[in-house]
């Protein structure tokens, strides 16, 4: 989609600094972190939110969830534990409207968010 700041990060028009990519989903460190470790994954199909998925796009969930797993052990994670987050929408904090999971780790986070 065009104007759309993860479409373009997962194209290679706006640099990041990239953790994982395949053909269906790009994965890259989170810009302003907020634990030591703090990764987004997307999947390179425009999806606005969580609201959005349906019987032809949500395979891709499954794909980057089994992503994540790979991830989590090669960066040390696993054992320790991480976490997994989407806000979706207004209320949820969604500020970029491409769907994307968080994944933090590096420390003991805290529960419940604010
Ligand atoms: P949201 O609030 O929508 O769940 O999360 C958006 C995330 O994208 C934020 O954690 C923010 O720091 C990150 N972000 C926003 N713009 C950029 C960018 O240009 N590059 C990278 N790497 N991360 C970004
Ligand atoms: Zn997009």
């Amino acid at each position: 989609m065009e104007d759309c700041l993860f479409c373009k990060i997962a194209k290679g028009e706006i640099p990041s600094k990239k953790v994982y990519e395949d053909d269906k989903v790009y994965a890259f460190y989170d810009i302003n972190p907020e634990a030591p470790i703090h990764f987004l994954v997307i999947p390179k199909e425009h999806i606005q939110s969580a609201n959005d998925f349906n019987d032809n796009n949500i395979n891709v969930i499954s794909h980057i969830f089994k992503v994540i797993n790979k991830l989590v052990v090669e960066l040390n994670m696993a054992d320790k534990g991480y976490r997994i987050i989407n806000n979706c929408g207004e209320d949820g904090g969604q500020t970029v409207n491409h769907i994307h999971f968080h994944v933090l780790g590096g420390r003991s986070l805290q529960w419940p968010p604010g």
